[in-house]
């Protein structure tokens, strides 16, 4: 079977891409199941410039195919933070609970009808030879007033999908990844993987 490597550290973002790419006709491997992988840093001024860097070492490195993917969410209210950083909003080895607190707390004040942020990734599928592909996919949605649910990671308890009364942490794995960012864009990597 064809092998493709997930070009992340992340293994909530793996779970959900292998899960979307369970039926393409590939073998999905995590990254960071390679002894050794070197770790990215996130440097560039774009999401495509981090995606491509990602897969680009990760597929050197293994000699296959990779697959990365770098996600944003931009808040209206906040001119466009966390942006591309939404990683490390609240600081250097912050935790997704600290990015969420800091979140909500630049959010206090804001009403429910200022609330908007849009959720983007981009995702690079990556040859060995230096042929690659990016695709992207977005979703709008508010910012909670406050955490909800147990299930997703990052800001999952507080992005509420428009047209959703239920905020990413609160719905499965399936319905986030149907109508989630990173889930349209891998649907879009899926037509490339079942025609390769
Ligand atoms: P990265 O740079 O692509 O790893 O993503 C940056 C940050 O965005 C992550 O550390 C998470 O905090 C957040 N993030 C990425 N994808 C999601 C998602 O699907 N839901 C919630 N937060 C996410």
């Amino acid at each position: 079977m064809k092998q493709l490597v997930i070009a992340t550290q992340n293994r909530n973002k793996f779970r959900e891409m292998k899960e979307a790419l369970s039926d393409v006709g590939w073998d999905i491997l995590p990254g960071y199941d390679f002894p050794g992988i070197p770790e990215v840093e996130e440097d560039g001024a774009t999401l495509e410039e981090n995606s491509l860097k990602k897969a680009r070492m990760v597929s050197e490195f293994t000699r296959l195919p990779a697959l990365s993917d770098d996600t944003g969410l931009f808040v209206d209210a906040l001119d466009g933070k966390p942006g591309i950083y939404a990683a490390r909003f609240a600081g250097e080895n912050c935790t997704y609970e600290d990015n969420v607190r800091k979140l909500l707390g630049l959010m206090v004040g804001v009403t429910q009808m200022k609330r908007s942020a849009l959720f983007k990734t981009v995702i690079t599928l990556y040859y060995p030879g230096g042929r690659f592909r990016q695709v992207e996919g977005e979703v709008r949605g508010n910012i909670a007033m406050e955490s909800r649910g147990q299930g997703g990671f990052g800001y999952d308890p507080v992005f509420l999908p428009t047209g959703s009364s239920r905020v990413f942490a609160e719905m499965t794995l399936e319905e986030k990844n149907r109508i989630s960012h990173r889930g349209l864009a891998v649907q879009k990597a899926r037509e490339f993987l079942k025609g390769a």
